[in-house]
């Protein structure tokens, strides 16, 4: 009896050591887009706990250093700079710094959107439609293209986009954004077949409502709250660090069979089969 209980501590003492190892990431380099509040900033928190180096960027300086000075206070590696995503510069400047100041690149996090527009979709004008797919879906393949080479050469990696529950159904007068978040399932399942060969993982991460600054007109809305609640299996609004940790999760060894794979985080929302 004594003998199989040590036999069960032992092997689940291994077990544990191995999942340890298999979830940490202390030496890679992380680059996670408008990481300066929200989803961004806690998927960057998620992948300096599990000892990542990250690179943190968003548009205003005063954001950048605030992070910055958050996630120093934690014991994370970071580093800080501004960029924003729609502009061809600010990525070239990103990818550049990082490489300059930690060396090389592993793993992109691509979590940057807008949405300049509210209303029907017919409403909606050539400029909303260019905002929406430079910054939410061109940036973020232009922002793979960059690194791709340089986490080819670190031997493989990962790339996650941040889409939304919305790309699977579109949100009532969101038109435009939900298709951007569309064009990023797609966007997803065509890099990874080639990127495979490099040994990069691509995968997605479709968040339901999450609390953020971004989605506050929702859930600081008590109507729209109880209307979303009765889509929901879970009675409640998600919370940044429940998107943080999976896409931690997705960069991880834990997932190195994953990829061209979105994972909806919402709570159980029925968007899809
Ligand atoms: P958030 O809390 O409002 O944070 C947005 C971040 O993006 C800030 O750090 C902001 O900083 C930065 N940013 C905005 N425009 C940028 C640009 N052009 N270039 C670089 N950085 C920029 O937003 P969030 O809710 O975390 O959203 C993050 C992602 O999750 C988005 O892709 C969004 O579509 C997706 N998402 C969110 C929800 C939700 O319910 N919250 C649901 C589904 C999907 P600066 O102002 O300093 O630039």
């Amino acid at each position: 009896m004594l003998r199989s209980v040590f036999r069960c501590l032992r092997t689940n003492l291994v077990a544990g050591q191995r999942n340890m190892s298999q979830s940490s990431l202390s030496g890679k380099v992380a680059i996670v887009t408008a990481s300066t509040d929200g989803i961004g900033l806690a998927a960057a928190q998620a992948l300096g706990k599990r000892g990542a180096h990250v690179v943190v960027s968003s548009r205003r300086q005063a954001n950048v250093d605030k992070a910055v000075a958050l996630l120093q206070s934690q014991s994370i590696q970071v580093t800080g700079t501004t960029c924003n995503v729609g502009k061809r510069e600010d990525r070239e400047k990103l990818v550049q710094m990082t490489l300059d100041r930690c060396g090389a690149i592993d793993i992109l996090v691509s979590n940057a959107a807008v949405n300049p527009f509210f209303g029907n979709i017919m409403d909606s004008t050539e400029e909303v439609w260019d905002k929406i797919l430079d910054v939410n879906v061109k940036s973020a393949f232009l922002m793979t293209k960059l690194v791709a080479p340089h986490i080819e050469k670190r031997g493989g990696g990962n790339v996650i986009f941040v889409s939304s529950v919305a790309g699977y159904q579109p949100m009532q007068a969101l038109g435009p954004y939900s298709v951007s978040k569309t064009a990023l399932l797609g966007l997803t399942r065509a890099l990874a077949p080639e990127l495979a060969q490099s040994n990069i993982r691509v995968n997605c991460v479709a968040p339901g409502i999450i609390k953020t600054r971004f989605s506050s007109a929702l859930w600081q809305n008590e109507g729209i709250v109880d209307e979303f609640k009765k889509q929901l299996c879970i009675k409640r609004v998600g919370e940044p660090e429940e998107i943080g940790s999976v896409i931690a999760f997705l960069c991880s060894e834990e997932a190195s069979y994953i990829t061209g794979e979105t994972i909806t985080v919402t709570g159980g929302i029925n968007c899809r089969l």
